[in-house]
């Protein structure tokens, strides 16, 4: 009894650290977000607009990061091609448990202008699941923010 007793307050406060510490992670998720960006079309001029004087994005707390390790959200734009798939593959695996994916732009999305093309996939939810689109050919620096602030609130 007494060896059930204490395995039971052992998984409570195993629990509580647990739920604190995701709180922890919830609420630095909330006012600053890491993202690794995957480009292969023009919609990258876009997502560069966003870091500039113009946007500036960083005042939200929108960083971008050079390796997928350190990310928390992988970002896709451009067209993605039949051989850049594998490349694709390794990033996404790269990634932690928590793997979250925003498509940007129509290429990512459907395969936009080229989506009758044999080697063109209709977009990156042939091979991930996306969590996110932002449409248009492209999208407005806006519209890529408002995407990364909607998901920032998510954890609030
Ligand atoms: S969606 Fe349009 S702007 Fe973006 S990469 Fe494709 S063709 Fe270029």
């Amino acid at each position: 009894m007494k060896i059930l007793l204490r395995k039971m307050v052992h998984k409570v406060r195993n629990f509580k650290k647990f739920s604190l510490f995701n709180k922890l992670t919830n609420w630095v998720k909330s006012t600053s977000i890491n993202i690794y960006c995957f480009t292969s079309g023009c919609c990258g001029n876009e997502i560069l607009a966003i870091l500039g004087p113009l946007y500036d994005s960083e005042r939200w707390g929108i960083n971008f990061v050079s390796s997928p390790e350190r990310a928390d959200v992988i970002m896709v734009s451009g067209t993605i091609t039949e051989k850049m798939k594998p490349i694709l593959e390794d990033l996404y695996n790269s990634f932690g448990n928590e793997k979250v994916l925003i498509a940007v732009g129509s290429c990512a999305i459907n395969g936009g202008p080229f989506y009758k093309s044999d080697f063109v996939l209709k977009g990156v939810k042939e091979i991930f699941n996306v969590d996110l689109y932002v449409p248009g050919c492209p999208p407005r620096p806006e519209a890529i923010i408002n995407a990364i602030l909607k998901y920032k609130d998510h954890f609030k």
